[in-house]
């Protein structure tokens, strides 16, 4: 394959996350595959919007009071104490200086860092978990194509991956928004993803398709923010093993005059080994990726979806 991972994207993370005691009580929470695996491939950029609004450590307690209208953030001792609008404040002055992250890790249940199912108080003290941290909503406002997740949920193989993908793919379209824009490299970069894409959405892939279908005397930079909408909410969507089966037969159509009969039954056996959850996604890719190195295909060498993040990550095991 021709691709590489030159470009080494940075995080926004949970100060706590990546080792730093700041908690309320003086405590870290290290997240040992968020720091040693992913840490390998990426930069961290740290931050505790308690610690950064004043809050210092070790602190009282805060937590969400109201509804998922209408959230405060208040102390737990002292209700007189409301950080809300700090929290909010800080969220957005620190969104303008995040427009280089291609992705954000946030530190799970915390009223300020929660990305969801955060306790929500109601006014007689019962929590249900509706609630969102007051600066990671704002955050997520502020920054809506940006991949976020939690690092609870990074336990989950299929939720890592795709938020890994999405992290790279970012990474990829902020490097192209960083070069004059062109006609000509939106569609390449289009062309490069068309199997990524579709893993994860045909439709998507038509409309992303559209978009890029009359460019000639249009504003290209609002061509390219529709795009990059669409396209990060796309890879957002979970890419089924039906969907992958479909990409991985479509790019085995590329070999048809290339192997022979023993090797194309051995690669449909194996995309079938896939479909029926015996091997995992790691298996057919492989084997494609055996296949194309020694019959070049200069369209399918350049796919993105091949080879989207570094293989040592391991992710692609375990879906
Ligand atoms: S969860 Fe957020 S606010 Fe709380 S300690 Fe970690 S970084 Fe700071």
């Amino acid at each position: 394959m021709s691709t590489h991972h030159a470009e080494r994207p940075v995080l926004g993370v949970s100060s706590c996350l990546i080792g730093q005691k700041v908690r309320y009580d003086g405590t870290a929470k290290r997240d040992r595959w968020i720091v040693e695996r992913l840490g390998k491939y990426v930069d961290y950029r740290p931050v505790c919007p308690e610690m950064a609004i004043g809050l210092g450590t070790p602190r009282p307690p805060i937590r969400l009071v109201g509804t998922p209208a209408a959230t405060r953030v208040i102390g737990v001792e002292d209700a007189s104490v409301d950080v809300t609008d700090a929290l909010e404040g800080f969220a957005l002055n620190t969104a303008a200086t995040l427009r280089d992250v291609s992705g954000y890790v946030f530190m799970s249940k915390s009223p300020s860092c929660g990305m969801e199912r955060v306790k929500l108080y109601n006014a007689s003290g019962q929590a249900e978990k509706k609630g969102v941290g007051a600066y990671a909503r704002v955050l997520m406002q502020a920054l809506p194509n940006l991949p976020c997740e939690e690092e609870g949920r990074l336990n989950d193989p299929v939720l890592r991956e795709n938020f890994v993908n999405r992290v790279f793919a970012y990474r990829r379209w902020q490097a192209l928004r960083s070069t004059r824009l062109t006609a000509q490299v939106l569609i390449d970069f289009h062309a490069r993803h068309k199997y990524m894409v579709m893993a994860h959405s045909q439709a998507a892939y038509q409309r992303l398709g559209r978009l890029l279908s009359h460019l000639k005397g249009v504003d290209l930079e609002r061509v390219a923010d529709a795009y990059e909408a669409e396209f990060m909410a796309a890879l957002q969507r979970r890419a089924g093993r039906k969907r992958h089966v479909n990409a991985l037969q479509h790019i085995q159509g590329y070999l048809k005059q290339r192997i022979d009969a023993g090797d194309k039954h051995e690669l449909s056996d194996s995309i079938e080994a896939y479909r029926r959850e015996e091997v995992p996604l790691v298996v057919p890719m492989k084997l494609l990726r055996h296949y194309f190195r020694r019959n070049p295909d200069n369209y399918i060498d350049r796919q993105w979806y091949l080879d989207p993040y570094p293989e040592s990550l391991g992710l692609r095991n375990a879906i």
